[in-house]
């Protein structure tokens, strides 16, 4: 019994009962733990997705380079999928993700361009505007646009959800998840509410990001944009991905309250993951309180690994100097 490559293995990740984080919680919480994909993150799911979409519409040919604006994770599983499919990989980074995502891109041959964080989306230095430049100047190139591709909540549709489904054997009744392009949380979510129109769907977002404003007020609110340290989830645009229809509410997590959850679920759950997946559990928690009875089953969705975190959060000098230990 053998895969014929590394991408065979992407899905059907585990549903873990947390058991100590959750302590005073009714009901029972899971996390779903996407860091045993290949590529330690959730993001295989839809880079795959991406991939096999573009080549079926003739958008992605043989020989072709992938370019792609990144903060990491949705670039190792687009460098797997180009190793098992001969493509080339250009990865356009802001200079806020950790030096870790940098270094996993270039082990699996990608080029890396790194670009300030701290312009607007508009700016021709951000990495958005960066990504699609190089894309019109490289030959034979594609560039999945992870916030606007709709392959993305697609491969969440076909795959997240009924993996989550099928574990809980249809007892679900809350999915909690960060939302980044929103394509995890939305995918996941079109199906399960196809399944259960009251599963209730809890949207984690961070202070500095647009979502949680926009969803309760309908404006685009630039004053609630502002730098913060949490990498992956929150965003200054509004991608196509989340439908903010598949969420039903928002609840924003501080960087210090997220990176503290993240080192107990190290601690106390065994689960050795990614700073935005201590925000969603906090975020989960939170909402769990106060709303989830018993006989209620939860599900939070753990993005990445702790591994590309080593140099922040789970280094006691880093989190001093931030003044949070
Ligand atoms: N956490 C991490 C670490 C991520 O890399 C991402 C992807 N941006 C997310 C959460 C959010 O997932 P999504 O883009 O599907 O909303």
């Amino acid at each position: 019994m053998y895969l014929n490559n590394i991408v065979e293995a992407i899905g059907n990740t585990p549903l873990v009962r947390l058991n100590k984080v959750t302590d005073g919680i009714k009901g029972t919480v899971l996390a779903k733990v996407e860091y045993l994909n290949p590529g330690n993150s959730v993001k295989d799911r839809m880079a795959l997705k991406m991939i096999d979409d573009a080549e079926k519409a003739g958008i992605l040919k043989p020989g072709g380079t992938i370019i792609e604006g990144t903060s990491g994770n949705t670039g190792m599983g687009l460098a797997l999928g180009a190793i098992a499919r001969g493509y080339k990989c250009i990865f356009v980074m802001s200079d806020k993700q950790s030096k870790e995502k940098q270094d996993i891109l270039r082990a699996v041959g990608a080029e890396v361009v790194i670009c300030p964080v701290d312009v607007e989306p508009e700016d021709p230095r951000s990495y958005y505007s960066v990504a699609r430049r190089l894309t019109a100047e490289t030959p034979n190139s594609f560039y999945p646009n992870q916030y606007d591709n709709l392959s993305n909540t697609a491969a969440h549709y076909e795959s997240t959800g009924p993996e989550i489904w099928k574990q809980t054997e249809g007892a679900i009744t809350h999915l909690a998840c960060g939302v980044g392009t929103g394509g995890t949380i939305c995918g996941t979510a079109k199906y399960l509410k196809e399944q259960n129109a009251s599963v209730k769907t809890v949207g984690i977002d961070t202070y500095g990001s647009v979502f949680k404003k926009y969803k309760e007020t309908g404006e685009f609110d630039k004053n609630e944009i502002y730098p913060y340290k949490t990498e992956g989830i929150g965003e200054d645009i509004l991608p196509k991905n989340v439908n903010f229809d598949l969420i039903d509410l928002f609840i924003k997590v501080t960087d210090q309250d997220g990176a503290l959850m993240t080192r107990r679920l190290a601690k106390e759950e065994g689960l050795f993951v990614g700073w935005s997946c201590g925000s969603a559990v906090f975020g989960a928690l939170e909402y769990a309180r106060e709303h989830l009875q018993e006989g209620d089953t939860m599900v939070v969705i753990l993005p990445d690994h702790g591994t590309r975190y080593l140099g922040k959060i789970y280094n006691d000098d880093w989190m001093r100097a931030q003044g949070w230990l």
